[in-house]
């Protein structure tokens, strides 16, 4: 049976990212991981110290992620600092062995200027420890970036994510210490989901529906 696993740098990046398709491929049987580097703890929402906030935001995660059957880790690194140094390298080869995925889902590694740059460092360092550690690999998927309108960022796998795109947008209420943020707005998630549309026919009809949108950088079919 196949192993998912989506490596990403903070609380609340699968729930935007890949929501949808981590619930196909738990429908479709296969053990989930989400393996998180840092707690997200630079968020500045309250007045608590570091440590606080990012026990909040991850409890915020698991709150977000309760109706999956999906293991939830945190490798805590320090949240704004991630690097492709030896150290992360180093813990993505264990964490690659320790769960041996088939598929991989990370964040697109050249998001460009605007995006989180704990974003691009770790998707780099994801996609290559996969290539070289994962013993079962079939597959590496690069999720949309945040600013995807201002980069050449070229989707070539759309997972539709009609029959949960309601729920995507329930479980990112659970993230309150981000709900001034623009990408957690029901109105952004539509306009995201939806970007593709204009271009997808089914039997020569324009097809409306939901997708979320991957590159997929790797990928061995037997
Ligand atoms: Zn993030």
């Amino acid at each position: 049976m196949g192993v998912l696993l989506v490596v990403m740098a903070h609380p609340d990046d699968a729930e935007l990212m890949c929501y949808g398709a981590i619930k196909k491929y738990a429908a479709r049987g296969y053990e989930c991981h989400l393996l998180l580097l840092t707690k997200g703890e630079q968020s500045t929402f309250n007045e608590g110290s570091r440590e606080d906030r990012g026990k909040y935001r991850i409890a915020e995660t698991k709150k977000a992620f309760s109706k999956v059957d999906i293991n939830i880790s945190c490798l805590d690194f320090t949240d704004g600092f991630i690097r492709q140094d030896y150290m992360l390298m180093a813990t993505l080869q264990q964490q690659m062995e320790r769960i041996d995925p088939t598929v991989v889902i990370t964040h697109y590694p050249d998001g460009g200027w605007l995006e989180h740059q704990d974003h691009n460092a770790l998707g780099n360092a994801t996609y290559s420890a996969a290539i070289r550690y994962a013993h079962n690999l079939e597959k590496v998927l690069f999720t949309e970036p945040l600013f995807s309108n201002f980069i050449s960022f070229h989707p070539n796998l759309l997972i539709s994510i009609d029959e949960y795109f309601e729920e995507k947008v329930e479980i990112l209420k659970h993230h309150v210490s981000q709900d001034e943020k623009f990408y957690i707005d029901e109105k952004f998630l539509e306009m995201r989901a939806a970007s593709m549309s204009p271009y997808i026919r089914i039997n020569g009809e324009r097809f409306t529906g939901k997708f979320e949108l991957f590159y997929q950088v790797y990928a061995v079919e037997f």
